[in-house]
């Protein structure tokens, strides 16, 4: 059962990423996601980082929970969150926006296909128009691209 929680939470995840990022960060919540649109040469952080605060304060509350008063499946919907949390970092900052200039990994077809559809969502600079609020499941057919422009 501790798995199918664990499992469940991280595929979950995708699509409460996708949620969020749809409706309230290019909706009421642009102001904190609109200096991921348009980038400020230089800083380090984002205002938009704030979203990785979000997500590891119920994450860590339920590990919190779990090794106090020993609730093993809030436990696992915490770690759930944290290793969908760990992916996303992989992928969205060091793999597609690489600001680890240390970490390098070479491409393969998943990332070259998440990068494609990440950077069509970059093209609009807009809180309006833009497309794929997905981050680890996008389209099928950036996929299928035999290049991928960068
Ligand atoms: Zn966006
Ligand atoms: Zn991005």
């Amino acid at each position: 059962m501790w798995w199918i929680v664990f499992l469940g939470t991280f595929v979950w995840m995708e699509w409460a990423a996708w949620f969020l990022h749809k409706y309230v960060m290019h909706g009421f919540l642009w102001i904190l996601h609109k200096d991921h649109h348009q980038r400020v040469k230089g800083r380090v952080f984002e205002w938009n980082d704030f979203f990785a605060v979000f997500f590891a304060v119920p994450s860590f509350l339920c590990i919190l929970f779990d090794s106090i008063y020993n609730w093993p499946l809030l436990g696992a919907f915490g770690f759930g969150i944290m290793a969908y949390g760990f992916v996303y970092f992989l992928v969205h900052e060091v793999i597609i926006h690489r600001r680890i200039k240390s970490l390098k990994f070479s491409s393969n077809w998943y990332s070259k296909g998440v990068n494609a559809a990440h950077k069509v969502h970059h093209s609009v600079l807009e809180k309006e128009g833009a497309e794929n609020f997905g981050m680890l499941v996008v389209p099928l057919k950036y996929f299928r691209l035999k290049s991928s422009k960068s």
